[in-house]
């Protein structure tokens, strides 16, 4: 009779201390997974929302958009040689005849609205400074009739407010100048798209943004970007005279593309270095634990 009760107090030691390590071992079994799960869940989350909503795919939704401002802007979509001449003659298209930045290559109508002009001289100014080498124009206006087989039926190559640049041989100059143009198309100064056939970048300039914000740059004096160093594009950050921008033109700019996507990625880098420093304390407590 005496032995019972210590041989019972024995069993539901063993039994408790059996469910503790089991517990334990499940416990140890699911943090290890299920902190590297939330680590990655969190990292692919703000990976998500710092990708920025521009992008150098083309899209139906995008050719409409460009043919829109075009329509908005009541520019004429020149359907013969003759019409461009037209156009030329009125001055709403002015000479590209290249420059101390860019060149032409097998253009044959060397013509576009101002706002290309001015958009093509600043671009390659600062794209050789960044890269060293020129841009090279291989289109601008071009008529209805003159439209490769390819070519989208709502195109504004004929309303002269496209350019289309090569795409250059340099890895690091095509990501300065894809960088650039989504900086650019995040503040809706154009719309542009990396074309496979044949490879080509194609711009569409948004002449009245483009317009109001090259104004307010000319009030501005940025500091020369490096020559021997690739930077990544700051127009959207030099602009002090910012506030003196039409209304309108500031409502449809929007804030940097490349400030929330850095923003995002240290903020995911964070995070996920904080969940790694919580699984490896808690592995060190069960550790002890055990
Ligand atoms: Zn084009």
């Amino acid at each position: 009779m005496g032995v019972r009760p210590a041989t019972e107090g024995t069993e539901t030691d063993t039994n408790r201390t059996m469910g503790r390590a089991k517990i334990r071992r499940q416990l140890r079994a699911a943090a290890l997974p299920g902190a590297v799960m939330a680590a990655v869940a969190v990292g692919v989350a703000m990976a998500a929302a710092a990708k920025p909503s521009v992008t150098l795919r083309g899209s139906p939704a995008s050719m409409e958009h460009q043919y829109e401002v075009a329509r908005s802007e009541d520019f004429t979509f020149a359907a013969t040689p003759a019409a461009v001449a037209d156009l030329v003659a009125k001055e709403r298209l002015v000479r590209i005849e290249g420059g101390a930045d860019y060149t032409l290559h097998q253009v044959s109508y060397p013509f576009a609205r101002p706002e290309v002009r001015t958009l093509v001289e600043e671009l390659s100014a600062k794209y050789r400074a960044a890269c060293g080498e020129p841009l090279v124009v291989t289109s601008l206006t071009r008529p209805k009739s003159e439209q490769p087989g390819n070519a989208h039926e709502l195109s504004v190559h004929p309303a002269g407010m496209a350019v289309d640049f090569r795409i250059s041989k340099s890895p690091k100059c095509v990501k300065w100048f894809e960088k650039t143009l989504l900086a650019m198309e995040g503040r809706e100064l154009l719309d542009a798209t990396r074309e496979r056939n044949p490879p080509h970048f194609h711009v569409a300039v948004f002449p009245g943004v483009y317009a109001a914000y090259a104004a307010t740059r000319k009030t501005s004096s940025p500091p020369p970007a490096s020559p021997t160093a690739i930077q990544p594009e700051r127009w959207p950050r030099q602009q002090p005279a910012e506030a003196a921008a039409p209304a309108g033109a500031r409502s449809q700019a929007s804030e940097p593309v490349e400030a929330p996507e850095q923003a995002g990625v240290v903020l995911a880098a964070g995070i996920i270095g904080v969940l790694a420093l919580f699984v490896l304390w808690l592995i060190r407590r069960i550790r002890r634990m055990v």
